[in-house]
């Protein structure tokens, strides 16, 4: 089952073209890393999937809420595809002023109207599994950054969202707490989370990626799974991104 789909998707600051028609489909319980060197759209790309980008043409469907991008964009429409994703973003973005089970509580309580109890519940036991079971009471200012990405990640699974996006999820790390936020994703993973995630881990792509996607220039020029995309990719310029990045 689809549960991403997009077509034809265009996306410009002022002057400059960021997205020159993407077409993009990712099915349910499927991993989807999107590499490519800096500037080439990705994170624009991801951001326009939940519409934190207003794109300018082609479409958008998230679990059947669907949208055309050309015309103004009905807040319903962008309503009904944020319920169904989630984001993790590189800098975290956790309110500094609430605790980590405070942070994701926020979500269910305001946003899926949870009562406070349950939202409670459900964030000690989302903290948990990604192993901040002794740091509900935090604030982020106490926390790692592989912490606070842990908590963002706990935040995200709160709102039970279809798909998560990730935005260079780790690239705001040291490299020593890497390993803990992957480990993590790749649990997401096993359990059958449809995920996009941005990111130049390497490794990670190879293990856990059901396919990559790589762009270059505002369009995907090559996409297939690690171990043809690894070991053979059709395009020299991908061939020459993964020389460097290897
Ligand atoms: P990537 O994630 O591949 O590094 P981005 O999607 O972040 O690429 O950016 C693609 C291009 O769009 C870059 O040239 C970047 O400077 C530009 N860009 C991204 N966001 C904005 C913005 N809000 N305003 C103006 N230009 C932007």
């Amino acid at each position: 089952m689809t549960i991403v789909s997009v077509r034809g998707l265009c996306k410009r600051f002022g002057d400059l073209e960021v997205l020159k028609g993407i077409d993009l489909d990712v099915e349910r319980g499927e991993v989807v890393v999107v590499m490519g060197p800096s500037g080439s759209g990705k994170t624009t790309l991801i951001r326009c999937l939940n519409l934190l980008e207003s794109p300018e043409a082609g479409s958008v469907s998230v679990c059947g809420a669907g949208l055309d991008c050309g015309a103004a964009l009905s807040k319903r429409a962008v309503r009904d595809i944020r319920r169904h994703t989630a984001m993790v973003f590189q800098q975290f973005n956790l309110f500094p002023h609430m605790t980590a089970l405070q942070n994701v509580m926020e979500g269910p309580v305001s946003v899926r109207g949870l009562p406070r109890a349950q939202a409670a519940d459900l964030g000690r036991r989302l903290l948990g599994r990604v192993g901040l079971g002794d740091k509900y009471d935090c604030y982020p200012a106490k926390l790692s950054g592989g912490q606070k990405q842990r908590v963002a990640i706990a935040r995200a699974l709160a709102m039970e969202p279809e798909v998560i996006l990730f935005d260079e999820p780790t690239s705001a790390l040291d490299p020593e707490l890497h390993a803990e936020v992957l480990q993590v994703m790749r649990e997401l993973a096993r359990e059958g989370m449809t995920m996009v995630v941005v990111t130049h881990e390497t490794a990670f792509a190879r293990e856990v990626a059901d396919r990559v996607v790589f762009m270059d220039g505002g369009t995907v020029i090559e996409q297939g799974p690690p171990s043809s995309f690894f070991t053979k990719p059709a395009h020299p310029r991908v061939r020459t991104f993964l020389q460097l990045v290897a």
